[in-house]
């Protein structure tokens, strides 16, 4: 019997809904769960029991918001393993990376715990005679997330312990892919002394983001996900009047100079191109070269390395898993077809490769093309699997127009032992995460976490002191406790 999974409502596990979706278990391609995919109404009960529970938990103070913060970092460090586990099951990437991302989102709970602080505002005594002023940091209300497969715990946990330390009510609209973690977090934030109703898990598709987006209770929606998406989140949120945050797809350049520590250059980019089967929006997709000399010595190094590489399931924690369904997995083996039939030179060719035991399973092996051009789709679109494009430049000026001319601006890295080169990139290059010596350069949870470009739309990134900003409202109050009444016509001015 195949587990239909719950919503998460009010603090009640609702079972609800006529129309259910797939999820698989991609090392063997088997139908591991059901999940609901939420109507108008659903998504109008979840917001119900938000803005129920909002006016307690903003009025909470902020030191005991924290403190259920404190409960549930305990909970997740207790739970990381299982939290992991779900992770791999679902989305398939190997245990090893799922407890990173555990990790990483653990992060930002430690960063919300530090609440009382980030909203306690600034006071600025005598700012006319006898006149003060300060500024508050105000919840906003009822908020939404909405959150891609390739990051089912991190990502909700890049919005969800800011936004609800700053007092606001949570919905979170998981990927319908992989949505189990999502409700381990909310029974983890349950058992923390999360009131009821503060945060809520609503499955679904279009059908509940549009909800969320049409729902004029809620305040501001986060999302995360592929560009056309972002892009229409951002539109349609906005119309509606609502803060929005949406944070979009990635092409990541990683340029590799001529004076680079090669070897290091070549496990970094194994690594970063590879890692979570090059489902990640920070992965490193494309390596441009200064040089032919550089390319070719990082080709014949590169080249055994991804055809070695060892891909299994994810729970047997080999160095790299499947991909998350058969349909994504297709679309990416597609896309290695178009760069062959485009003229790319494909040094290493996973499409044969056979896991045993698994012959159902979502699997492709690394794939590492040479000699890309600009033109070609493989290196203008996000393919969002495991396969670098390598691209050859004669110098760090046209490595950097090649990086600025792209649509997208997430990360992007640069390998070399000049101190000068790296300056000089890092000032010039239009992205929003830049590593010197480190290709996936994602920053640490009390920094902010975005890109530039068509890799989001709205000002603020996310976490961070980016995260406070976006999850308050600011409120300036001036002050005067005046001993004459006398009427003022004149724009006032402090004396
Ligand atoms: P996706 O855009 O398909 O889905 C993201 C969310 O949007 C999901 O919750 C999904 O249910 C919802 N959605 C999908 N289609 C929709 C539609 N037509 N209308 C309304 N909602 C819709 O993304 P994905 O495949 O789950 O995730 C991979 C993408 O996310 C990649 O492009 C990756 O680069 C990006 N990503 C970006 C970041 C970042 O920080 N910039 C981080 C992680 C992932």
């Amino acid at each position: 019997m195949t587990t239909t999974l719950p919503h998460f409502i009010g603090g009640q596990r609702i079972d609800a809904g006529q129309r259910h979706g797939d999820v698989f278990d991609p090392a063997t391609g088997q139908v591991a769960a059901r999940v609901p995919l939420a109507s108008a109404d659903d998504v109008t009960r979840a917001v119900d029991a938000a803005a129920a529970a909002f006016p307690g938990w903003a009025a909470t103070t902020p030191l005991n918001r924290a403190r259920v913060m404190f409960r549930f970092k305990e909970l997740l460090e207790r739970h990381a393993d299982d939290l992991a586990a779900c992770i791999t099951a679902e989305h398939g990437k190997v245990l090893s990376d799922a407890r990173g991302e555990v990790t990483r989102g653990l992060e930002v709970v430690e960063f919300a715990c530090g609440i009382p602080h980030l909203v306690k505002g600034e006071h600025s005594m005598d700012v006319g005679r006898e006149v003060d002023s300060w500024t508050e940091y105000a919840p906003l209300g009822v908020v939404a997330g909405i959150t891609p497969f390739n990051f089912p715990a991190m990502v909700p946990l890049w919005m969800l312990p800011v936004a609800l330390a700053c007092g606001n009510s949570f919905i979170l609209k998981p990927s319908e892919r992989d949505p189990s973690a999502s409700l381990l977090l909310a029974e983890l934030l349950q058992q923390a002394g999360l009131p009821d109703g503060v945060f809520n898990v609503v499955h679904g598709d279009k059908v509940a983001v549009d909800a969320l987006l049409d729902e004029p209770r809620v305040q501001a929606i986060s999302f995360v996900g592929s560009t056309p998406i972002a892009e229409y989140i951002y539109a349609r949120g906005s119309a509606n009047g609502k803060r929005v945050q949406a944070l979009g797809g990635a092409k990541n350049h990683m340029v590799v100079l001529p004076d680079a520590d090669l070897d290091g250059a070549v496990s970094a980019l194994l690594g970063a191109g590879y890692g979570s089967a090059g489902e990640r929006c920070m992965a490193i997709s494309v390596a441009v070269c200064v040089g032919d000399a550089t390319a070719d010595a990082l080709v014949a190094k590169l080249a055994p390395r991804v055809a070695a590489l060892k891909v299994g399931p994810g729970c047997q924690d080999p160095e790299m898993g499947p991909l998350v369904t058969a349909a994504h997995r297709d679309k990416v083996r597609g896309y290695v077809d178009a760069g062959v039939a485009e003229g790319a030179q494909l040094v290493v060719d996973g499409r044969g490769l056979a896991v045993e035991g698994h012959a159902e399973g979502f699997f492709l092996g690394g794939c590492l093309f040479d000699r890309v051009q600009p033109g070609m789709r493989i290196y203008r679109e996000e393919i969002f699997g495991p396969v670098l494009c390598v691209m050859r430049v004669p110098d760090l000026e046209t490595a950097l127009q090649l990086v600025n001319a792209h649509e997208y601006g997430n990360g992007t890295a640069i390998f070399t032992r000049d101190g000068g080169a790296a300056r000089e990139f890092s000032h010039r290059v239009q992205a929003g995460m830049v590593g010197i010596n480190v290709p996936i350069p994602v920053p640490m949870a009390f920094h902010s976490f975005g890109g530039w470009k068509r890799s989001i739309f709205g000002p603020l990134h996310v976490h961070g002191p980016d995260g406070v900003r976006f999850y308050t409202r600011l409120k300036t109050v001036t002050a005067r406790w005046p001993d004459t009444h006398a009427a003022e016509f004149a724009m006032p001015t402090m004396k």
